[in-house]
């Protein structure tokens, strides 16, 4: 009898856990869907797990680096804040594309005594799931700036329903990966004009852990035949993966002095989650993600610390390497994906600033 219970306990707890941290509201439909559901289930404990284990080694020294630009896409809320935070206590000069500038300088302002302040803060308009919006900002940054020391491209959404973008991409794909791709390609020239020996210019992409489980599906890259928002987020996550490495090559293959780095923050209790199950266990959150200013310390450490100089192409986690998709240790699976994006974007020359 008291066995019978303890198991009807467990079972009971276990459906509990899954219930409140699926990733969608709704309940799965198909066994595609569980799936899914089990996987990220999975890498959530695992990435908790990995979070608190590596919690000693999670830190970054701030310095002082007056005469460096970093561009950043979000920054308004979340990790992004805190990134811009640790910017400024670097004393750079800090430009942000945000899709409301007025409000983002208010939200920097709630957090940084800007007229204290000895870096400076720039908002300007940017909904990085636009190709045109992307452009026009790349234009305002080459205007003003003759070089960008670092990029962190940060921005992104997650599990969001099925959209497509103005220009037909499904919005993951748009807003966490192509956006970023496009703005990389616009900003390298500046950012090859600010890289020294010794002293490389930075992009970091901010990915996720959750690129452990994505696949890059080539036949039907908007999930038009098969959406469910869990995929097209870890599609978009090992994107920025797959990219990243393929870059780092063709960085290294002309002995530029720019490297690119992709980073998991960690499980972070943000308003990421704002479609997922999570929203109604506030308090797990609380107790068991990291803060977003935990979150912003490895996006931080590898857009500025001194011991990665030169190991572009890494994927960072909790301040040191972590495992990512076997597909990225592959050249060839990187270059027909990072050729497959240039096509979708008519790009004939990455990397040449011109669109
Ligand atoms: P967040 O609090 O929801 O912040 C998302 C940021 O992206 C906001 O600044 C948001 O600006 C911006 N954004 C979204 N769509 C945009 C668009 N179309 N144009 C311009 N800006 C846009 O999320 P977060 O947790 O800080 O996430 C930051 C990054 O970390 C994301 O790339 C995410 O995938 C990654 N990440 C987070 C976690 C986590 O556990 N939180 C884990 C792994 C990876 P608005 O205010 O205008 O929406």
């Amino acid at each position: 009898m008291l066995f019978a219970l303890f198991w009807l306990l467990f079972v009971g707890l276990l459906l509990c856990a899954f219930l409140f941290s699926k990733t969608t509201k709704e309940f799965p439909k198909s066994w595609f869907e569980w799936k899914t559901e089990f996987r990220y289930q999975y890498l959530g404990i695992v990435g908790l797990i990995h979070d608190a284990h590596y919690a000693a080694r999670d830190r970054v020294a701030l310095y002082k680096q007056p005469d460096r630009i970093a561009v950043i896409t979000g920054g308004n809320r979340g990790i992004g804040l805190r990134i811009v935070e640790k910017l400024l206590a670097c004393d750079m000069t800090v430009v942000m594309g945000v899709r409301d500038p007025t409000s983002a300088e208010a939200a920097v302002g709630a957090i940084v005594d800007l007229k204290e302040s000895k870096g400076k803060l720039i908002c300007e308009q940017l909904d990085v799931g636009d190709l045109k919006s992307v452009q026009a900002f790349a234009q305002r940054i080459k205007e003003r700036y003759t070089k960008v020391d670092l990029l962190l491209n940060n921005a992104g959404i997650m599990f969001a329903p099925f959209k497509l973008t103005a220009d037909g991409y499904e919005s993951h794909f748009a807003t966490n990966y192509l956006g970023h791709f496009l703005l990389s390609h616009l900003l390298l020239p500046r950012l090859k004009a600010a890289g020294k020996p010794g002293k490389n210019a930075r992009i970091v992409n901010v990915s996720s852990c959750v690129n452990l489980i994505g696949r890059i599906n080539y036949k039907d890259i908007n999930g038009n035949q098969q959406y469910y928002p869990g995929t097209a987020y870890s599609q978009s996550k090992l994107a920025q993966i797959l990219y990243t490495r393929h870059l780092q090559t063709l960085l290294d293959a002309e002995k530029s002095h720019v490297q690119v780095n992709v980073v998991h923050p960690g499980i972070v209790d943000t308003d990421l989650f704002e479609h997922s199950a999570t929203t109604s266990v506030p308090m797990f959150k609380k107790l068991f993600f990291k803060t977003p200013e935990r979150g912003s310390r490895t996006v931080v450490f590898a857009a500025i610390d001194p011991s990665i100089e030169g190991q572009g192409g890494t994927y960072l986690s909790n301040g040191g390497k972590g495992p990512f998709h076997p597909d990225a240790r592959k050249p060839e699976k990187c270059e027909k994906f990072f050729k497959f994006s240039c096509e979708l974007l008519k790009i004939k020359q990455y990397g040449n600033g011109e669109y």
